[in-house]
């Protein structure tokens, strides 16, 4: 569980509870003018709930009989209540309280679990104003241009540029990002620099994000940073959304400075995750060899043994957009 936002959480579903309450308060003050005898009804509803209430507690006879009594009578009274609404031109939940989340009634909670609805206020808090939010406006599924990968082959790759995206599309499309709850699949892209991983790390943030999974998206310098603000200042909940978010995405891995703090730190990180299922998603421009001398063997060995690898090629989009701004 992600600790550091639970007490902002809390404000914001209290604040909800509070909007939900003075909104029924203004309906009810507008049906106690337009229609009083519907208020009328209201009351004895009040009245008889109460009244069933007391005497479920008291001990008293026939107490069977009687609490069916009440029962039908506010039932009854119901049903004519929601007429009532309905001849007046109301819908029949006019003077109901409305709740934003029917599953958790906007608390947050259903009994002791965490309602869905807690993971995507999560999200909006965490995302208020965040990078990531901007980047995926622009780069996302529907802005993906297939186009900018060549469909003749090169070098001595199986399958053009183009073929070999389209298979990488598919997968995360058709097989990743549906069953992203029922697997526990890490992804390495690797490749040349300018051959779209990070635009597809985007696009793949934006569609689990939409559907209310915590991504956590960090640059490997920034997460190098983050981990020493863990280690050397203790910083728990950062750590905590590190290893608890739904899905680390560690972008341009190999670009931070490499260093044994690094490492050893990254290590750790990587483990935890693998050992807790958390998943995650990581590019990086090394190529296999390189990522094996960059990094220690036990990294490597997490990294080939644990994650789903693709490599993503074709000639550099960045020029390649470039150049058609230009032409
Ligand atoms: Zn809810």
């Amino acid at each position: 569980m992600i600790k550091g936002y639970q007490s902002e959480l809390m404000d914001i579903y209290e604040k909800i509870r509070e909007q939900e309450k003075e909104a029924l308060e203004t309906r009810r003050k507008e049906i106690s003018k337009s229609c009083p005898k519907i208020m009328d009804i209201e009351n004895t509803i009040a009245k008889l709930s109460l009244k069933l209430a007391t005497t479920a507690m008291k001990n008293v006879p026939n107490a069977t009989k009687e609490l069916e009594n009440i029962k039908n009578e506010i039932k009854n009274l119901r049903a004519t209540k929601y007429e009532l609404l309905v001849e007046n031109g109301y819908y029949p939940e006019y003077l109901n309280i409305h709740y934003r989340c029917k599953h958790c009634k906007d608390t947050g909670y259903i009994v002791t679990e965490k309602c869905r609805c807690y993971n995507q206020k999560l999200v909006q808090i965490y995302y208020k104003n965040s990078e990531i939010e901007e980047a995926t406006k622009f780069n996302n599924f529907n802005t993906f241009n297939i186009e900018y990968y060549s469909s003749s082959r090169v070098g001595d790759e199986r399958y053009s540029p183009r073929r070999n995206m389209t298979g990488i599309l598919d997968k995360i499309t058709h097989e990743y990002i549906p069953n992203f709850n029922r697997t526990d699949d890490n992804i390495l892209f690797y490749g040349n620099s300018g051959t779209g991983k990070t635009f597809l790390t985007h696009c793949i943030a934006k569609e689990l994000l939409d559907a209310g999974y915590l991504v956590v998206y960090k640059t490997s310098d920034e997460l190098i940073r983050n981990l020493k603000e863990i280690r050397f200042e203790n910083n728990q909940n950062l750590e905590d959304l590190l290893v608890n978010c739904d899905l680390l995405i560690i972008d341009d891995l190999g670009a931070e400075q490499v260093t044994e703090f690094s490492v050893t730190e990254l290590f750790t990180l990587l483990n935890k995750k693998i050992l807790k299922k958390k998943k995650m998603i990581i590019s990086t421009n090394l190529n296999l060899s390189d990522l094996t001398k960059t990094y220690a063997e036990r990294i490597t060995s997490r990294l080939f043994g644990n994650f789903t690898l693709f490599k993503v090629y074709g000639d550099d989009i960045r020029v390649k957009k470039n150049l058609s701004k230009n032409r």
